[in-house]
């Protein structure tokens, strides 16, 4: 039978003739099926992907040299643009559109031989941290079923998690692939902003917005960041800094290094006592290693959750605005008497509470009388957060934190407190405030049962550091 470790060990296998790209989409489809009620696709492209598995294989027989992706089995979260393929941002008001171009990274993904199998279930705009804000149903742990798998990008941590795919795209405004990694046992990146095109990714907050990548080990998500980052003349907020070879990196070395960890995060009222004694342990081994970790001091700490909201909720009522009824998606069927109440019914109708709570924030953060006392004074504090980031880069190559204060929670039980919500992601929004890489490692197990894992940051564009540095923490 199929079994998949790795992109190295695969393409091993498909050179030997053991396997075959059609063999490899056959037993993902029908993981699919058997897995229906986890419910992390929207939707399948099962006879496009089985035609593209056979033409690859008979381009492989037929001696042509692979690509790097050659037959990788990817899934998407449904915020991605695929040309001619549904997208939905798992929100009604987009139920019936189709897209009109790919993303660059998924024209990148096609361009390098992968096979995309569909489209993964998140929260409606990528806006939550438990994918219930899915407007086609919550998503399932597939540790624990009665638990969430985390958000936004929960399906495309449940489909590696559970073998329902190879590698999958999410995308990561405050958290949203780390903290999915983290609650499902993945290895979630996401990298710098600016690494990766943003071109065809639905906007949420376009100055936090980045994909990453889920993957079960370092190696791959290495490879699908070699393949998808760098220059596109469609995003102008792209880096044009030359995409290092990330594999080669991880293969490098490893010397001792200088690791900071913030006191305030493992003194954190909300962090589980476990998860933080784990933590500890964790450092104390580093420093077994010979590597220097020293505590800091990050007052912010409190400030860093409501910063972020004050931001991203004001970039996204501004960016959803284009969700009009007239140009996207769905339309009232009500009979209006004016263009306002068009929009007006057409919005209410199409959005979930949580996009409209979030559109409501952002525009009361922007509106005239309280736009310095929110908006400008977030904009203060995000200055702040990277001046001091820039300072600790001077003196130490990661910072290293729990990714989550708790394992993932049981469904239901957060929805009525948007607050308790909000400070899932007290750990992981620091990175997008400031704009750096973050990885979360898939290194702990709870006595609950639960996987959880450590996050590592590292300064801008310094992914090879930390892609070499965690493949290091992953094999001891
Ligand atoms: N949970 C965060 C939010 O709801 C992060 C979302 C994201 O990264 N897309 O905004």
């Amino acid at each position: 039978m199929f079994c998949f470790t790795d992109i190295q060990n695969y393409h091993g296998q498909l050179k030997t003739g053991e396997t075959t790209c059609a063999q490899a989409v056959q037993f993902y489809l029908d993981r699919i099926k058997s897995q229906q009620d986890l419910n992390a696709y929207l939707e399948i492209f099962a006879e496009e992907a089985i035609a593209r598995a056979n033409a690859l294989d008979a381009e492989r027989m037929g001696g042509k040299s692979i690509g790097p992706l050659h037959g990788v089995v990817v899934g998407i979260k449904d915020v991605i643009s695929f040309k001619g393929h549904a997208l939905s941002a798992a929100s009604k008001i987009l139920e019936n559109y189709t897209a009109v171009y790919s993303a660059s990274a998924i024209e990148q993904l096609l361009a390098a031989g992968a096979i995309i199998i569909g489209r993964q279930n998140c929260d409606e705009f990528a806006m939550g941290s438990s994918n219930e804000n899915s407007a086609f149903g919550a998503v399932k742990n597939a540790a624990d079923k009665e638990r969430v798998p985390g958000g936004s990008s929960g399906g495309s941590a449940v489909a590696v998690q559970a073998d329902l795919c190879m590698v999958s795209l999410g995308s990561d405004t405050g958290g949203s692939v780390r903290q999915p990694a983290d609650f499902c046992g993945v290895v979630g990146l996401k990298p710098s902003y600016g690494r990766i095109s943003r071109y065809g990714l639905i906007a949420y907050a376009s100055s936090f917005d980045q994909i990453g990548i889920f993957s079960k080990n370092i190696a791959d998500a290495a490879l699908v960041l070699e393949v998808i980052a760098g220059a596109d003349d469609f995003d102008s907020t792209v880096s044009t800094k030359p995409v290092p070879a990330y594999v080669q990196a991880i293969k490098q070395k490893q010397g001792t290094k200088k690791i900071a960890y913030f006191k305030e995060t493992l003194t954190h009222p909300g962090l589980d006592a476990e998860i933080k004694s784990q933590i500890e342990n964790q450092i104390e081994q580093l420093r077994g290693a010979g590597h220097v970790v020293e505590a800091v001091d990050f007052d912010l700490l409190n400030f860093i959750v409501p910063t972020y909201y004050v931001l991203t909720t004001a970039e996204a009522s501004s960016n959803l605005s284009r969700f009009d009824g007239i140009r996207f998606g769905h339309r009232t069927a009500e009979k209006v008497e004016d263009l306002a109440e068009l929009y007006k019914l057409s919005r209410t109708e199409g959005f979930g509470a949580e996009v409209q709570r979030r559109i409501l924030l952002g525009t009361f953060v922007l509106s005239a009388g309280y736009f310095d006392a929110y908006f400008t004074k977030a904009q203060q504090v995000r200055q702040k957060l990277v001046d001091f980031t820039s300072q600790v880069f001077k003196q130490y190559d990661f910072i290293i934190s729990p990714t989550v204060p708790t394992t993932a929670f049981k469904i239901g039980t957060k929805h009525l407190s948007a607050t308790e919500m909000f400070l899932a992601d007290i750990y992981t929004v620091y990175a997008n405030l400031v704009g750096i890489p973050a990885i979360s490692l898939p290194l702990f197990s709870h006595s609950n049962g639960m996987p959880f894992g450590l996050q590592v940051m590292s300064a801008s564009f310094e992914e090879s550091a930390l892609l070499s540095f965690s493949n290091s923490l992953m094999e001891a």
